[in-house]
């Protein structure tokens, strides 16, 4: 049988993971961190401290604004200087915590041994409840809160728990780097996770990371957690989405508007994993994680893997990593298909970050768009089965109407078309745009059925 892949669309970008024998190096302290309130998906966290308020490591330092939301700690000991908005990668101000460093005291609650805690908890109330307390978040991109994802809605039932450890973004190599490093870790967090759901687990890794395959798989055999195996995917951009690895390991589709949960599945990044086992074997909530900087064409020195504390401006990173070669026109958050620009170096890391990449003048430099050949690469390639020719002429018709109907909101934003299309037509600037004006408005009539539904149940009270 073929290596497991998705079974629709997909492209093959050059995999430049140039920083992939680069082990792991603890990031030093700056003099000064600013923490993000807005770090996960869902309401910004609210701030519970004020300025002179003294702090420990991994003391909490913010509530969840809402029931997708997140607990947010303090990354460094020492003083709260300012609780104020502050501008992120795109320039947006969101609520920061500044925190003058002092020291490294560290929360005495926190087990920072080195010792591995393989007993997994019976209690699966307690495991989701020190998950949530924890702060941790999906760290495979969406940053979407762990504990909510991991409590399957009434009526749905988790089928397969898939450990997510494609990594399948060029030049990204954090969560290699920590399957090489920290393995026993990620599969304890996987069997935590697998504990919860009551399912077995497959960590799926594509097949240009044989290093990192073959440290999951002695990493699984030694601890013996039964219902849980590695398997090898093809590599193939986007493997790593959600759907495309569901459809890749257990051979499902979830449909248009669906969740993988819908199917039975629950997927989870390894680094997540990792959090997870901190968490719940190490009372260690989500203050630190591990970031890529690298580029294309820079010399070695300046290619490293980082464990970071949350909170340390980019513009510390970009330093203590021999700052930013001469050869570097953009720098991107991410990797170079759906990574973010960065517009603004003083903006700080967040519990998400794993890239600075520098990209060059020749790697960035788009080619003159030319009209539309009807060739139709574009649609080959799109994994979610669109047709991004059509959607970018209903986006420039501006027709919201037809683009719903065409699933403009079911675009996940991996880039393939643009990666693929002759005429150099920016096909996900335009879809990406489509999809924000589309979601708009189904999220406005959601809440206007409900607003409905709701003054019908008041006025049908009222006549009681
Ligand atoms: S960016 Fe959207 S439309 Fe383009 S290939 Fe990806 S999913 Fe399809
Ligand atoms: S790939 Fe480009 S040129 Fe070909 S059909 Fe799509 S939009 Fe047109």
């Amino acid at each position: 049988m073929g290596k497991l892949t998705f079974s629709m669309g997909g492209v093959h970008p050059n995999d430049s993971k140039y920083a992939r024998e680069c082990a792991i190096e603890e990031l030093p302290l700056p003099q000064t961190v600013y923490v993000s309130m807005a770090q996960h998906l869902g309401a910004p966290a609210k701030p519970l401290v004020a300025p002179g308020d003294k702090v420990l490591v991994g003391q909490v330092i913010a509530e969840p604004g809402g029931f997708i939301s997140a607990f947010v700690h303090s990354p460094v000991s020492g003083t709260v200087k300012a609780v104020a908005p502050r501008k992120d990668l795109a320039g947006n101000p969101v609520m920061h915590v500044e925190i003058a460093v002092e020291g490294d005291e560290w929360d005495p609650a926190i087990d920072r041994s080195k010792e591995l805690v393989t007993a997994i908890p019976d209690d699966k109330a307690a495991i989701l409840d020190k998950i949530k307390a924890c702060g941790v978040v999906g760290l495979g991109g969406a940053t979407f809160p762990t504990h909510v994802k991991l409590s399957p809605p009434p009526g749905k039932v988790a089928e397969c728990l898939i450990l997510n450890g494609t990594e399948c973004e060029p030049y990204l190599t954090s969560d290699h780097r920590i399957m090489i490093e920290r393995p026993k870790e990620i599969v304890i967090g996987a069997a935590i996770m697998q504990k919860v759901l009551g399912c077995p687990c497959v960590i799926g890794i594509e097949e240009n990371k044989p290093e990192a395959i073959a440290s999951m798989r002695a990493a699984v055999a030694e601890l013996g957690y039964p219902n849980m195996e590695v398997k090898v995917l093809k590599k193939r951009y986007p493997q790593g989405g959600e759907k495309q690895l569901i459809d890749a390991v257990m051979h499902r589709q979830v449909k248009s508007g669906g969740l993988p949960i819908d199917v039975g599945a629950v997927v989870q990044n390894v680094a997540t994993s990792l959090a997870v086992y901190e968490a719940v074997q190490k009372n260690k909530p989500l203050i630190t994680n591990v970031l890529t900087v690298t580029g294309n064409k820079i010399p070695g020195n300046l290619q490293h893997n980082y464990l970071f504390r949350i909170g340390v401006p980019l513009s510390f990173v970009v330093e203590q990593a021999g700052g930013v070669p001469d050869t570097a026109a953009k720098l991107i958050s991410g990797g170079p298909m759906m990574g973010k620009a960065i517009s603004n170096l003083d903006a700080t890391t967040v519990k998400g970050s794993s890239s600075v990449l520098y990209l060059s003048d020749e790697d960035t430099r788009r080619k003159p768009e030319t009209n539309c050949i009807r060739c139709g690469k574009c649609a080959d390639a799109c994994p979610m089965g669109l047709e991004p020719f059509l959607l970018n002429r209903l986006y420039k018709a501006g027709d919201l109407d037809a683009l719903e109907a065409n699933a403009a909101q079911d675009c996940i934003e991996c880039g393939c078309c643009l990666y693929s299309c002759p005429a150099c037509i920016p096909l996900l600037d335009h879809i990406r745009q489509a999809k924000g004006q589309v979601m708009g408005v189904i999220r406005a009539r959601a809440a206007a059925a409900k607003a409905a539904a709701e003054a019908a149940k008041a006025a049908a009270e009222a006549k009681k």
